[in-house]
């Protein structure tokens, strides 16, 4: 936690989490709505390494989910020992969507302790709007705030689903 709150420091200025308002960053309490926590998805360590091993071709996802820590396989995809696939910008909305009902136990026969207590975590947040920020320059699913990437504005697209899946739960809950 305190590297994250070191590399925010060095990325300008920072946004704060605004308690009931918007959580521009996923630390401290919230850190479980980060990719990389929350336990196990679709078998692999976090939902993070499945994101890894499902962006790579077919002939080289084995590879990849044989590797344990997430930065191998990022360094995988420097060297060329994993490689991405071709349609992943096509595939990827949806895997990321399945992934996170996973994550959050409400896909079916998903749930355990450990997603009860990610989708209690989740439903907290709201009516907080969900911004997945960081400064590893990721704008698809979320929003880096470096300063190369000051005028992209990150698509969120994990911030977004968060939001729609705690919007299905706090509707179930009232049921
Ligand atoms: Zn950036």
């Amino acid at each position: 936690m305190d590297k994250q709150v070191k590399d925010w420091s060095k990325a300008g200025p920072k946004v704060p989490n605004q308690e009931g308002l918007f959580i521009g960053f996923f630390a401290g309490r919230w850190s479980f709505l980060l990719t990389k926590q929350g336990g196990p998805v679709n078998g692999q360590t976090s939902l993070e390494h499945a994101l890894l091993v499902a962006r790579c071709t077919p002939e080289t996802a084995d590879a990849a989910a044989r590797l344990h820590k997430t930065s191998d396989i990022r360094y995988g995809f420097k060297t060329g020992r994993c490689a991405e696939r071709a349609d992943w910008a096509q595939i990827r909305d949806q895997l990321l969507w399945e992934m996170l009902l996973e994550k959050y136990g409400v896909a079916p026969d998903s749930d355990n302790d450990e997603r009860r207590l990610n989708r209690l975590g989740l439903i907290e947040t709201a009516p907080a709007y969900l911004e997945d920020g960081n400064v590893s320059c990721e704008n698809w699913l979320g929003n880096c705030r470096c300063p190369k990437c000051e005028r992209e504005l990150g698509v969120n697209m994990h911030g977004r689903y968060l939001m729609a899946i705690r919007t299905k739960l706090i509707e179930n809950m009232s049921k």
